[in-house]
């Protein structure tokens, strides 16, 4: 007999309300987000790195806009096609993995996530997202 296989839908449904682009994100890069986000809005990395990031712990990280949204924000994300790894991820990353505390404390920012259910649900849905997407 198989297990049931928890599909990542059983546990987040995004609603598009935009408030994980809120506040200062914490949304890091890594390099090949950099390559990517510089080549779609057609300029270098240098000027990407200084027009768009703050550095953070030698990383870079979006910057924030005067509205308090990243700056990519626009109503909706303006770098859709090549938004960074952590928010294509977002909420099935690694850290949830180790720490089920991980993913109550995003909910409580995140109106997608579905907290009513037992954490080996959320846990398998999780682990299963990242095992197909290659970590
Ligand atoms: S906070 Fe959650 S529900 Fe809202 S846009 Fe972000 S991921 Fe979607
Ligand atoms: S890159 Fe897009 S999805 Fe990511 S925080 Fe900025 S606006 Fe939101």
């Amino acid at each position: 007999m198989s297990a049931v296989r928890v599909r990542p839908e059983d546990i987040f449904n995004c609603r598009r309300c935009g408030d994980c682009c809120r506040g200062y994100g914490g949304t890091y890069l890594c390099p090949e987000d950099t390559v990517a986000i510089s080549r779609y809005l057609g300029i270098s990395q240098e000027v990407f790195k200084a027009r768009y990031c703050v550095m953070s712990g030698g990383r870079p990280m979006l910057g924030q806009a005067e509205s308090g949204y990243c700056i990519f924000w626009d109503g909706l994300c303006s770098i859709h096609p090549v938004k960074p790894r952590m928010c294509r991820k977002w909420p099935f990353i690694e850290s949830v993995l180790t720490d089920i505390g991980n993913w109550k404390a995003m909910a409580s920012c995140c109106p997608g996530m579905k907290t009513d259910l037992d954490d080996e649900i959320i846990l398998a849905a999780v682990r299963a997202y990242l095992e197909d997407k290659g970590g």
